[in-house]
């Protein structure tokens, strides 16, 4: 049995979901989208931890049900064009697909369920709302802490070769400590030299993890 991990922000979809919301938000202004860019920044110098990081964003985005909307909206519009030319290889193998992001269920889960990925096999953040806006997100979940990717591929235990597809870091991450047999660096979206390095494979495109996979 093969287990397939996939990333959301850049790899299923072409663009950074949160980033998105801030952007299309009605709060949305130039200096806010500043003053997020500092703060993801300071996150990646590790400067602040991550949850720290993302409590700040989410409280500058000030978005609210109606900003998630708008952007569900847009992302459908926005899926990588490999993943809609194979939602036929999506759907038929959807029983080993796992999304696993540090994204929100509510910008991931509408997009990806269209593709046949069950419920149970989304891993993301969930929002605290209060009054229709969002004040923040559940802090106890591994995802909205560093690591958090490591971490729930630790707590489901798969069985079988496990391959994770992903644009960044922490996917490769899973990789490195050792919950995932291969990393393949997806480029479609954007390249991280950084990372070239690190991948067993790296892909232009989802249709050349489906040559290697089968
Ligand atoms: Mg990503």
């Amino acid at each position: 049995m093969n287990n397939i991990i996939i990333d959301y922000d850049s790899t299923f979809i072409k663009v950074e979901s949160l980033d998105e919301l801030a952007r299309l938000s009605k709060t949305s202004s130039a200096k806010v989208n500043n003053k997020i860019k500092e703060i993801t920044n300071l996150g990646m110098e590790g400067k602040i931890s991550f949850s720290e990081s993302l409590q700040k964003r989410i409280i500058l985005i000030n978005s609210d049900k109606e900003d998630i909307e708008k952007t569900v909206s847009f992302l459908k519009k926005n899926i990588s064009e490999s993943f809609i030319r194979n939602m036929s290889f999506i759907r038929k193998n959807h029983n080993k697909i796992f999304i696993v992001s540090s994204g929100f269920h509510e910008l991931i889960d509408p997009i990806v369920k269209e593709y046949g990925i069950i419920s149970q096999n989304i891993y993301a953040n969930n929002f605290l709302y209060k009054n229709n806006k969002i004040i923040g997100f559940d802090n106890e979940n591994p995802l909205s802490m560093s690591k958090g990717k490591v971490n729930i591929l630790k707590n489901l235990k798969l069985k079988g070769d496990t391959h994770v597809i992903g644009d960044g870091f922490t996917d490769f991450e899973i990789k490195k400590e050792g919950y995932a047999k291969y990393f393949y660096l997806f480029t479609e979206n954007i390249k991280r030299d950084s990372i070239v390095k690190s991948a067993d494979y790296s892909l232009k495109s989802l249709d050349e993890f489906i040559k290697i996979y089968k």
